[in-house]
């Protein structure tokens, strides 16, 4: 099954959107197999994002990311990666549909509340370097309930 690697930002945690954005997932019918809460150091921030880092902001991108303490998650599905950027909404939330996280919580690009995988390959890897250890083994009873 498809996995994604979904990361509360510090200003989401800061702003208390934790329950709320997990909740999100959670009602989708999406499965939770990883979880963790953690600050993160620059080296490893500019890891997470190296292929950004001929960008102008990138700089700003990672003081943001080290700022405080992150929500990193594994979440798995059918079409996971490409839902839950549906989910999460456009990059720049003045451009992020109202119901999209983004556009519900968020007004700056550089203060966007949550990270999504774009690609089911850069998941794979954002999940190898986040959750070494793997995915949580286990599986939900409500998977016949949500797919037929
Ligand atoms: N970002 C920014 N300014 C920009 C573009 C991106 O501050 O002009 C930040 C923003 O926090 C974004 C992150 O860099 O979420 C990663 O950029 P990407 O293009 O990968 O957007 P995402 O995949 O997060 O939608
Ligand atoms: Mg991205």
């Amino acid at each position: 099954m498809e996995q994604s690697f979904i990361m509360i930002k510090p200003d989401g945690v800061q702003r208390g959107l934790v329950g709320e954005i997990i909740s999100r997932f959670e009602k989708k019918g999406f499965t939770l197999k990883g979880l963790k809460f953690l600050t993160v150091e620059r080296s490893f921030a500019e890891k997470h994002y190296a292929d950004l880092s001929a960008r102008p902001f990138f700089n700003g991108l990672v003081e943001y990311i080290i700022s405080g303490p992150v929500v990193a998650m594994i979440w798995e599905g059918k079409n996971v990666v490409a839902t839950g950027r549906k989910i999460i909404g456009a990059t720049n939330p003045a451009e992020s549909a109202p119901g999209t996280i983004r556009g519900d919580f968020a007004i700056d690009i550089g203060r966007n509340v949550i990270h999504g995988s774009d690609s089911v390959e850069n998941g794979r890897k954002e999940i190898a370097l986040w959750f070494p250890e793997g995915p949580a083994n286990w599986q939900s009873s409500l998977h016949p309930w949500i797919y037929e």
